[in-house]
């Protein structure tokens, strides 16, 4: 059994899902942000402005950056309500349409007579969204906070601007959390720049589709046709014969992760396959995944393979 990424055709797309400019509190203009990008070989961006009232509520229109090798995807990081410790949320919607309706959320205040982040993320994903809780490391996510948006596709498990600002770059506990339970959740790597300091090129999502074009991103992307990485490269990861096959750029460890404590690792140096057996916890596991580690720290973590 291989992960759909890796089975099925077309090939690897790069692109940043969270990005900010001048439409909301950005550094660059949009074609700024955009032309970086794609010179950095990206092939793929989506500018996700803050939507609130302060902005005029963007969806931000990058339609005129595309170019035959760079695309983008409109959405715009949505926000309401508030978590259990008062942080109001922050909800990354990649996909949206430009006229998405404004939420009643008008600055970062939280606003209890908003529409509730629920209520938003569902309105997100019936707009065609893939839709991701944001940073859980950062603005200190529980689980509980994490279970109410029903609506998610993903969980932001890094985030390159919370890393490099505030030492709470990761999300891995509340997503594992929610698989522990049996969410069919994925998880993005993400640099929410602003390019106000070094917040980008520093995480992303290598999307499998047949085309660089937004609606095939978007529909591999909420199928979990995807893997997310900091650095290194996932080139298959499956099941055979009871074991984890991963293969990837050179790496010093590759992990296959299960429900709860179960996980498989070898160690080594410029290691390109592993073959790990999925015994033990795994047995009681409903999934696996496969993780990443290189010599310099960078890390890449593929979406589980569910064993049913
Ligand atoms: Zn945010
Ligand atoms: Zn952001």
């Amino acid at each position: 059994m291989q992960h759909q990424a890796f089975a099925k055709p077309g090939q690897f797309y790069k692109g940043n899902l969270h990005t900010h400019c001048t439409a909301s509190d950005g550094a660059l203009d949009a074609g700024e942000v955009c032309r970086r990008y794609a010179e950095a070989g990206y092939d793929f961006l989506c500018m996700s402005d803050h939507f609130v009232g302060l902005y005029n509520y963007p969806v931000t229109d990058t339609t005129g950056l595309r170019t035959n090798r760079f695309t983008t995807i409109l959405g715009a990081e949505v926000h309401s309500g508030r978590m259990a410790n008062g942080e109001i949320w922050h909800i990354v919607a990649a996909g949206l349409p430009l006229d998405f309706a404004p939420s009643g959320q008008e600055d970062f205040q939280p606003n209890d007579s908003a529409e509730t982040p629920a209520e938003l993320a569902r309105r997100c994903a019936e707009a065609g969204a893939f839709v991701a809780v944001a940073h859980p490391e950062w603005n200190g996510m529980t689980p509980e906070d994490a279970r109410l948006i029903e609506a998610a596709d993903a969980v932001e498990i890094y985030n390159h601007g919370c890393h490099v600002e505030s030492d709470r770059g990761y999300g891995i506990a509340v997503w594992d959390t929610l698989l522990n339970e049996g969410w069919r959740v994925t998880a993005c790597a993400t640099d929410d720049a602003h390019f106000r300091g070094p917040d980008f090129f520093g995480g992303w999502v290598m999307v499998k589709a047949e085309a660089n074009e937004p609606g095939a991103l978007l529909a591999a992307l909420k199928a979990g046709e995807y893997y997310a990485t900091t650095g290194p490269e996932i080139h298959d990861f499956r099941i055979e014969d009871g074991h984890a096959v991963i293969e990837c750029s050179p790496a010093e460890r590759i992990i296959a992760v299960g429900q709860c404590a179960a996980s498989k690792y070898d160690h080594g140096t410029g290691i390109t396959r592993t073959e790990l057996p999925l015994t033990g916890r795994f047995e009681r596991s409903g999934w696996v995944r496969a993780a990443v580690q290189d010599t310099a720290g960078k890390r890449a973590w593929s979406n589980p393979i569910w064993f049913d």
